[in-house]
């Protein structure tokens, strides 16, 4: 299975019945970025993260994020950085 190499940013605020999918980040209405796990889908606070939005429009993340997911003891290892809305997998 191939996981999405973009993230895509997503406004739920603009449109509260959007669904995040596997890849999205948004600012919750906290005004923290939250982003779905392009590997398992789940959603996770990036609270102790740092989120640029660039001035094109890309988003930048650092330091990298790791899935700390565990669903039913299957854990998802997810690692990856996102630069510029890309996403690159460790
Ligand atoms: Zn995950």
């Amino acid at each position: 299975m191939s996981h999405p190499t973009q993230v895509r940013i997503i406004s739920p605020k603009a449109d509260p019945d959007s669904l995040p999918v596997p890849g999205d980040i948004y600012r919750g209405g906290d005004n923290i970025w939250y982003d779905c796990c392009p590997k398992c889908g789940i959603v996770a606070a990036l609270s102790n993260h740092t989120v640029v939005e660039e001035d094109d429009g890309t988003i930048t993340v650092t330091p990298s994020i790791v899935c700390q997911c565990d669903r039913k003891g299957a854990k998802c290892d997810a690692h990856y950085f996102i630069t510029k809305s890309v996403i690159t997998y460790v």
